[in-house]
This record gives C-alpha cells, sequence and structure tokens, in this order.
C-alpha cells in the first residue's frame, strides 16, 4: 500500500487497543563544512573547550556574521535529495530564546521563508511495505554551545554542583529536517531516521553520528482514534540513539493511551525519557516556551538562489540508495538483501564496484565484501575508506584463487594478513611460502609414492570402497602441508589407483 504525502491517515496502523500513533519527527544535521555557519572558526569535535570561538559566535556587541556558502549548498543537497522545492529567496531570522549556551541571547534560523519545503521520503519498511513521509520543511540554523554539568554523578542537570560552557559547537551550521506527521509507528519512526541518515551520509554533508550529537531527533506524538482529528501532541526530546527513539515512542505512546483510557487529558508539553527506567516524564510545559519573537535578521543579505545555482547542486548529488539499489540488482545480478547492504553504504558500494571492475565476478566480490571484508571492518571499527587492502589488492588476491594459487582457505588467512600488515597478496603468498600446489607434475611423484606405500587401502578402493580416497587425499596434504590443490590430488589419485591395479 503507498501512501498519499500529506494525509496521516492513508498508512495510519491502528493499534489492538483501537488508539493510533500519529508521529511527526525534528531532525537537526550537523553540517561537515570546514567553519563555522557565519563566522571563520573552525568546524571541530571534541577539542578542548573554548578553543573555536571568536567575537563573532561569541555574540560580542558590533561584530558582523557572513553566510557560510558551503553551508548553503550542503543544506540546497540536503533538500533536494528529499524532493523538496527551492526557495528561490530565503531569509535568517533572530529566535530569541535566553539560555546560557546561546551568548547572543538569540539563535540565527529560519522562520516563514525555509529554504526547502514540500518533499518526502520514501520508507523501505522491513516487510516491503513503503511508507512516504512528507517533509515539510528543510531549514538552516546555527548551533548552540554546550553546557557541561560537573559535580555530579550523572553528568545531568540535576544533581550538578555546577554547569560549564564550552562555545565550541556554538555557531555550528545545523540543517533542520521537519517531517509531516505522516509516521504511526515507532518502527516506521526509526526506520525513517535511519534511512535519511543513510541518504544524508551518501551526500557526502555531515558525519550524521547521532553518539557525537551530528545527528539529533525529536519526536512529536499524539494519539487518536483513527479518522479523528489529530490528538494534543507531546514533545519528546533529544532522542540520541535508534533504540531510545524507538523505546521512547513506545513508553509515551503507552503513557498517553493510559492517561486518555482512563479519562484524563494529554497535556501540550515537552517530555523526557529516561533509558535506564524506561519511563516517560514531564521536563516542561510548553505554553511559556512559543514565544520566539522572531525577526528577521539585520546583519545578514537574503539568500537568492538562481534556477541555475540549483540546477548544477541538483547535477552534482551522487546517485542516492534507492538508485543504486536498483541498479546493483539489475548490473550485476545480487539479490535485494546484498544489494542494500552495498547500496546502503556508500564506501562499502564503492569499494564493492571497484573490485568487481577488476575481477568481473561480481558473485565474489560481494560475498568477500559482505563476509570476510565486512566482519574485519566491524571488528576494527574503520569505515571502508580507510581499509588497509585496497580494492586493487583484494581483486589481485581474488585472482590468486581463480587461478588455484590459492584454495578458499588460504585466501582467508592471506587476507587476513593483508589486512594486518597492508601488504599485498602476492607478496604474502610468498613471504609465508604459502600457495597451493596445483601444478599436476610436481604433485603426481607425492600422490604416486603415497599410493605405493599404501597397497592395501589401495586394493581397498579398487574393491569399490569410493570413501578410501579420503585417507589418501588426507595423506597427500599431510605431505603438502595442505597447500596441495585438492581437485588436482583427487583426479590424480583416482588415476594412479586405478593404473596400478592388477
Ligand atoms: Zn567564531
Amino acid at each position: 500500500m503507498s501512501a498519499n504525502s500529506g494525509s496521516a491517515s492513508s498508512h495510519g496502523a491502528s493499534r489492538p487497543d483501537g488508539w493510533e500513533a500519529v508521529i511527526g519527527l525534528e531532525i537537526h544535521v550537523q553540517l561537515s563544512t570546514r567553519t563555522k555557519m557565519f563566522c571563520g572558526c573552525e568546524v571541530s569535535f571534541g577539542d578542548p573547550p573554548n578553543t573555536r570561538v571568536c567575537p563573532v559566535c561569541l555574540g560580542h556587541p558590533g561584530v558582523l556574521p557572513v553566510t557560510n556558502e558551503k553551508a548553503i549548498e550542503y543544506a540546497t543537497r540536503i533538500a533536494l535529495a528529499l524532493d523538496c522545492r527551492i526557495a528561490e529567496r530565503t531569509i535568517f531570522h533572530r529566535k530569541n530564546y535566553f539560555y546560557p549556551d546561546l551568548p547572543k541571547g538569540y539563535q540565527i534560523s529560519q522562520y516563514d521563508l525555509p529554504l526547502g519545503i514540500g518533499g518526502h521520503l520514501d520508507v523501505e519498511m522491513e516487510d516491503g511495505e513503503t511508507v512516504r513521509v512528507g517533509i515539510t520543511r528543510v531549514h538552516l540554523e546555527e548551533d548552540a554551545g554546550k553546557l557541561v554539568h560537573a559535580g555530579g554523578t550523572t553528568g545531568r542537570i540535576d544533581g550538578a554542583d555546577y554547569s560549564l560552557v564550552d562555545f565550541n559547537r556554538g555557531g555550528t551550521p545545523l540543517v533542520e529536517i521537519v517531517s509531516e506527521p505522516d509516521i504511526s509507528t515507532p518502527d516506521q519512526a526509526r526506520a525513517f531516521l535511519n534511512q535519511l541518515r543513510i541518504l544524508v551520509q551518501h551526500l557526502g554533508v555531515s558525519d550524521v553520528n547521532m553518539e557525537e550529537g551530528s545527528l539529533r531527533c525529536d519526536a512529536n506524538v499524539s494519539i487518536r482514534r483513527p479518522g479523528d482529528p489529530f490528538g494534543t501532541k507531546t514533545e519528546l526530546k533529544n532522542m540520541n540513539s535508534f533504540r531510545f527513539l524507538h523505546r521512547g515512542l513506545e513508553a509515551e505512546i503507552e503513557r498517553q493511551v493510559e492517561s486518555l483510557d482512563s479519562g484524563e487529558r494529554v497535556v501540550q508539553e515537552t517530555v523526557h525519557f529516561d533509558p535506564a527506567t524506561g519511563m516517560v516524564s514531564s521536563l516542561r510545559s510548553k505554553e511559556e516556551a512559543h514565544d520566539y519573537r522572531y525577526f528577521p535578521e539585520p546583519d545578514l543579505p537574503p539568500v537568492e538562489l538562481d534556477a541555475a545555482y540549483v540546477e548544477r547542486v541538483r547535477s552534482a548529488l551522487p546517485e542516492l540508495p534507492p538508485a543504486r539499489r536498483a541498479r546493483i540488482i539489475e548490473q550485476y545480478g545480487l539479490p535485494a538483501k546484498d544489494a542494500a547492504l552495498l547500496a546502503d553504504n556508500r564506501p562499502l558500494g564503492d569499494y564493492f564496484e571497484a573490485v568487481t571492475a577488476s575481477t568481473g565476478d561480481a558473485r565474489t566480490a560481494a560475498n568477500w565484501v559482505l563476509g570476510d571484508l565486512s566482519a574485519y571492518l566491524n571488528a576494527a571499527g574503520v569505515p571502508a575508506t580507510e581499509c588497509p587492502v585496497s580494492a586493487e589488492a583484494l581483486a589481485e588476491m581474488l585472482g590468486l584463487v581463480r587461478d588455484g594459487t590459492l584454495s578458499g582457505k588460504m585466501a582467508k588467512e592471506v587476507f587476513e594478513a593483508m589486512a594486518s600488515t597492508g601488504k599485498g597478496a602476492r607478496t604474502v603468498v610468498d613471504e609465508k611460502g604459502m600457495g597451493q600446489i596445483s601444478d599436476a607434475g610436481e604433485l603426481e611423484a607425492i600422490v604416486a609414492r603415497i599410493v605405493e606405500a599404501n597397497p592395501g587401502p589401495a586394493e581397498e578402493f579398487r574393491q569399490g570402497r569410493d570413501r578410501v580416497l579420503g585417507f589418501f587425499v588426507g595423506q597427500v596434504m599431510k605431505e603438502t602441508k595442505g597447500q596441495a590443490n585438492p581437485q588436482v590430488v583427487n583426479e590424480l589419485l583416482r588415476e594412479h589407483l586405478s593404473d596400478s591395479g592388477g
């Protein structure tokens, strides 16, 4: 069933208790530009506190912000990849609120003229269903600094002795993506966020790392009887992992169902999910937080993106995951599951295509890339781009398997040595004295000697006990330290055992 965008009821999944959840997500993506949104400070993560700051991002009086052109381009890429319409003219607003991590007393953001509007993302669910989630808007803003609560045990403000402010993050370019309330289950929410993350990763505009905060997610949740108007929504803040998002939504939906079933009301408020207890608690009532008194930022000129600019950005977009999935299936004949794994991880997909281009054998390349190579990358915690075994090196090794120099088992050992030393396949094979003996001449003498030395089993074989062949293969392997090509050995043994008979 495919959905019409904009209508939350079109794919609403009614729960067994007769309620239907209505979920919209607000996602913040930190852009990986070199410098901040409105000043020349470097964007960084993990530097000593307050070392990436200047008078502009610290909000000193009299300074003038300057818009980061790269951030505009990155945000445009995201908006286009989500099929948004790009505004020809947008402006920045000041969003006024007072908070210790916001030195200016306002955040520069976009208000009624966002960069992109009216897009969508088609989310593929595990059961094969596609859920179309509308994208209300994509806009640009700047990040706030960061409070560090010290002296307590939990790192949270509750129980802390004092708080410190680190302004390094202040002014980092942020893209906010607001979805329509088209999501109706925690599963759909998690799948949406995951596919959005994969999409943004492909665009090369952010690390989209939830642990480091370059991808953050808030959720608006309400419940209703199918077909009824929307219920009162609450806002779940700062879901900092896919699991917490899923668990937090489940807990909040449960809480709302219990409230309404017992005749209470849902109050519009911000709620916090505590992963330790699995409970949702009220953070603050929303009523005092709504009036930000937005007004146009007088220090920044409007951003005008003409059609030629938008077209240039659009034509430079990389192949996006859905298209790549389809192409991998079509071009290489791989199963859909493998194609998805390769298409969703851009470096891994590139690696696979490079190996295949060299070897011409997509299936073997996919087996290696999704098998031994992925296992190695996961264990080492490095992306495919930093793999010590290059695609060319793996292709060379697969060539040695194809020409019979290496058995499948040896190949695994050679691969491990290549990964730990960074050496090429040929070098590893030479250094280790490895390499399968496939040369029939070399093996023939060994086979002949072993057959001669074991007349009893040889006779048994001739009597028709085929299983004795395994004994002979074992003897040859022992003699060659496992390096004989089993296929060649088998053929030679059969020849000799039938020849030497009387
Ligand atoms: Zn600065």
